[in-house]
């Protein structure tokens, strides 16, 4: 089967493979389709350390055509996720208490273990999230890692309807993000983006205000417009970001950091205590944010944005990505095999 394998000079290879058995627990999805989200473009880089010869994908759906033994979550049939989170230990405090994606010992898929953007993918059955059948598999694929992402991150900024949160960055999280916020979580929604295209999306799709931060300094318009923010979440890959999230917010707001530029930020610590701002780090969703995060999409509330794209265009895909050419999601489609 073919498979996108990182390269050692930070590249990717479609590269003939053929997996091994399966093992107690673990189940082979026949892939249909897989997002190329920017963590699969840090992985290639090696933003996170150097894995080559892993093959990337955390943001895929496919078909189960096998089980191996001791499989009851999941049959012959059935669709389901392959997630950045593809397994923890079960165990620890983190597995025990909601918190599994932060297991010490977890599995992510396509950087610790092989991904799903590959014509086929094993994963840990108990792991893999069913995809509800109303559900269209190619929005599927982006919920299962840009959508369960950004739904998780707007629930831990604990916005309440009516309140004002400004989504820094509209890309394949970011649109996202702004759907579960104003369809789901019923708030006002103020967008930031360096890219024009991006925030005419953004218009689209309902966002309250739009904001270009190389034309305006959205801190300061987001103070003046509406007395600051109640939360932001901030998915754009810059430490500029970061740093406007932290002004734009007001007294005990919550600035929810998701996107991962290797930088440090500012944080002025009077700021911080003064007006009793909270900082948090938001990774990927539990299994069950990513259902619940199916269940939204599958009621027709957040619509990704999916453009269909061949397995060899990988590379291509990434230096758009790099240029900032790509609106929504490009979605690898693995059903022509
Ligand atoms: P993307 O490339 O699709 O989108 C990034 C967006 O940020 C683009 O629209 C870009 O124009 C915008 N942007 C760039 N500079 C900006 C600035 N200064 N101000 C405002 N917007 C700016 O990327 P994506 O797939 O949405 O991923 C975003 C980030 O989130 C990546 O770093 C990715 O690794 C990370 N991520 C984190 C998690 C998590 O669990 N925390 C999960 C998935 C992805
Ligand atoms: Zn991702
Ligand atoms: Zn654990």
């Amino acid at each position: 089967m073919k498979a996108a394998v990182v390269t050692k000079d930070h590249s990717v290879e479609v590269q003939e493979k053929t997996l091994r058995a399966l093992q107690h627990g673990e189940a082979l999805l026949s892939m249909e389709y897989c997002g190329v989200c920017h963590t699969d473009l840090h992985v290639k880089n090696g933003d996170f350390g150097e894995v080559p010869g892993t093959v990337l994908g955390h943001e895929g759906v496919g078909i189960v055509k096998a089980v191996g033994p001791g499989v009851t979550s999941l049959k012959p049939g059935d669709r389901a996720s392959v997630a950045w989170f593809y397994e923890g230990c079960g165990h620890c405090e983190y597995c025990i208490s909601g918190n599994e994606t932060l297991c010490r010992d977890v599995k992510n898929a396509g950087f610790t273990v092989d991904g799903g953007m590959a014509e086929e993918c094993i994963v840990v059955a108990d792991y893999a999230v069913k995809v509800p059948d109303n559900l269209d598999p190619a929005a599927a694929s982006s919920i299962t890692c840009a959508g369960v992402t950004t739904y998780k991150a707007v629930k831990v900024s604990q916005i309440k309807p009516g309140q004002w949160i400004a989504i820094y960055g509209l890309g394949g999280l970011g649109n996202l993000a702004l759907q579960y916020a104003k369809n789901v979580f019923n708030a006002k929604v103020i967008a930031i983006d360096v890219n024009e295209a991006q925030l005419e999306l953004a218009r689209q799709m309902g966002a309250d205000l739009t904001i270009n931060p190389i034309k305006e300094d959205a801190a300061k318009l987001i103070q003046e417009k509406v007395g600051g923010a109640h939360s932001a979440v901030v998915t754009a890959v810059a430490r500029s970001a970061f740093n406007s999230a932290v002004d734009a917010v007001r007294a005990g707001g919550r600035i929810v950091a998701v996107g991962l530029p290797p930088e440090s930020m500012d944080l002025n610590i009077p700021r911080l205590v003064l007006d009793g701002i909270q900082v948090l780090g938001s990774l990927v969703g539990t299994r069950e944010d990513l259902k619940e995060a199916f269940q939204f999409a599958a009621e027709g509330k957040v619509k990704p944005k999916v453009t269909k794209r061949p397995l060899q265009d990988i590379n291509a895909i990434f230096k758009e990505m790099e240029e900032g050419k790509i609106t929504g999601r490009m979605v690898i489609d693995l059903t022509s095999h």
